[in-house]
């Protein structure tokens, strides 16, 4: 699907909003993870580099629509950036005053989730965004899976609209993974449930070689296999879903597990071979034989999806299978991306963030790219590019 990019467009004098995901967290006023800010600057600095007057907007959190709240405001966000870009960039409130900003400046429009039709698309308020720019620049990766009015109303009616530097990493990263991969793919689908990546590991299933499972994903398919998995976090009514994709695809069952038996932080980690989890205990990691052998397998990969951590690796006993595939990933030759909150997390937790090829910023929307599905704002841009 071929959309146009923001290096194609010439931005020079012209006022150009940029739809960014700052959606970041916020304690006591101050962002506390820069993380989303940092991935959206350099689309920021191109378009003020080639001369334009520039308006960023981004949602925060889930406000009630069409009411200011100040826990939602995105005045921290306007701070950090003013901070990162060594530019003072001032806070729009509402959006007839981005005519304000004038050639050479950066702003940021307040809150996109205050505006009343946003999350409905709502055509209105879409052209009422789109007069405010010659150039509308969708960036907003991690929200491109939702039709809003601020990713995909205004992208109709813009005079342009085209992908930002963010957008078009993200598209090609995940497209070299996805649609031509160099064989042999081995896929990691780890967390808690089947039940939200079941079209990840069906999708999965007809594109990859092998696909490691783990976390409470991996409880589903060790009880489909026949073991007794005690008081594990497995799902019943998946066990004939888990059959049929280990019926397509090579999916490892773990020879040794980490048991505990409670859900705690302080709890200690057992070694215990699959077939001899007691009834009152609860698989949360692999095992370090199984560990060891997985991340072997791994150094032969040509290509490397992760997505979701094979452990609770919130609780550092039960983290080791995370940090041993994570360094494994890491150290691989293969091409190897990785997306998600969790495994965002373990990627830093475990510091191999340098190792890995490309790291998504979308939890959902990466999810989505992976399932095979259209993520809406793009579908739109390429119509805009006359796909
Ligand atoms: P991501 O956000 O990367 O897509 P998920 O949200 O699907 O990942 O899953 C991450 C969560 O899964 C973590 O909070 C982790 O503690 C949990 N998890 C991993 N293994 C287990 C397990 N064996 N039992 C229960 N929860 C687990
Ligand atoms: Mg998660």
């Amino acid at each position: 699907m071929r959309v146009l990019g923001i290096n194609q467009v010439d931005l020079k004098n012209k006022r150009v909003l940029i739809r960014a995901d700052l959606n970041v967290p916020i304690k006591d006023g101050v962002v506390t993870s820069d993380a989303r800010i940092k991935a959206s600057l350099a689309t920021i600095q191109l378009a003020h580099d080639m001369g334009a007057a520039v308006i960023v907007m981004s949602h925060l959190g889930r406000p009630v629509e069409g009411e200011f709240e100040s826990s939602a405001s995105l005045a921290p966000v306007a701070t950090c950036l003013s901070e990162l870009l060594e530019i003072e960039v001032a806070l729009v409130p509402t959006i007839e005053r981005c005519s304000e900003v004038s050639l050479g400046q950066i702003a940021l429009l307040e809150n996109v989730r205050f505006l009343s039709g946003e999350k409905a698309n709502d055509d209105n308020l879409a052209r009422t965004l789109a007069s405010q720019c010659d150039v509308f620049v969708m960036d907003a990766f991690g929200t491109a899976h939702r039709a809003h009015a601020s990713t995909h109303g205004i992208a109709k009616f813009a005079p342009v609209a085209c992908a930002g530097l963010l957008l078009e990493a993200e598209l090609s990263a995940l497209g070299q993974a996805l649609s031509a991969p160099e064989h042999p793919m081995v896929a990691i689908v780890g967390g808690a449930k089947v039940s939200t990546k079941l079209q990840v590991l069906d999708s999965l299933s007809s594109q990859a070689d092998q696909i490691i499972v783990g976390g409470g994903i991996a409880n589903t398919f060790i009880a489909a296999a026949g073991y007794g998995v005690g008081r594990s976090l497995y799902e019943l009514d998946l066990l004939d879903a888990a059959r049929a994709i280990a019926a397509k695809v090579n999916i490892p069952i773990p020879t040794d597990v980490m048991v505990g038996q409670a859900f705690d932080a302080s709890e200690p980690a057992t070694v215990k071979a699959v077939d001899s989890v007691a009834d009152d205990e609860m698989i949360l990691d692999i095992g370090p034989v199984t560990a060891r052998a997985w991340a072997a397998q791994l150094q032969t990969a040509k290509t490397v999806l992760w997505n979701g951590p094979v452990g609770v690796f919130e609780f550092d006993q039960f983290g080791e299978g995370t940090r041993v595939l994570a360094e494994a990933i890491a150290a691989s030759d293969a091409f190897s991306i990785a997306g998600g909150g969790d495994t965002l997390a373990a990627i830093d937790k475990y510091d191999v963030r340098a190792g890995i090829s490309y790291i998504s910023t979308g939890g959902g929307a990466f999810l989505e790219f992976v399932e095979g599905k259209t993520l809406p704002a793009v579908a739109m841009l390429a119509s805009r590019a006359g796909e």
